[in-house]
């Protein structure tokens, strides 16, 4: 816990899994389902093919990534928090979800389980 978010006016402290991020965990979350909320529009519009669609699924692996290490690691969780994170992670879960749809309606694109191999 050092350095406070980096959102003007939020004096909240930045946990150590968000250090790079320089975001409280509420700023942090925010942040993450606004981008998910583009890159679903853009899933619907069929435009997150090929390179896109592996850079969506790997940023969806890695915020749920760190969002459980987060909720795991952290001993005593204000329950508001523990909200924020679940509703995170409701929120990544429909867009791997908003993708398959999207590969399942282009013939030419696997629509399988096909998740980028694990790291
Ligand atoms: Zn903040």
């Amino acid at each position: 816990m050092a350095a406070p978010c980096r959102i003007a006016g939020c004096k909240t402290a930045v946990h150590v899994e968000l250090e790079t991020h320089e975001l409280c965990l509420s700023h942090f979350t925010l942040q993450v389902e606004r981008a998910c909320n583009d890159m679903r529009v853009e899933a619907s519009r069929g435009a997150a093919t090929g390179e896109r669609r592996e850079e969506i699924l790997r940023y969806i692996g890695q915020q749920g990534g760190l969002l459980a290490r987060i909720a795991t690691n952290t001993p005593r969780l204000p329950d508001e928090q523990k909200a924020r994170i679940l509703s995170t992670f409701l929120t990544l879960m429909n867009l791997r979800e908003s993708l398959d749809r999207a590969a399942a309606r282009q013939p030419h694109l696997p629509s399988s389980n096909s998740s980028p191999a694990s790291t």
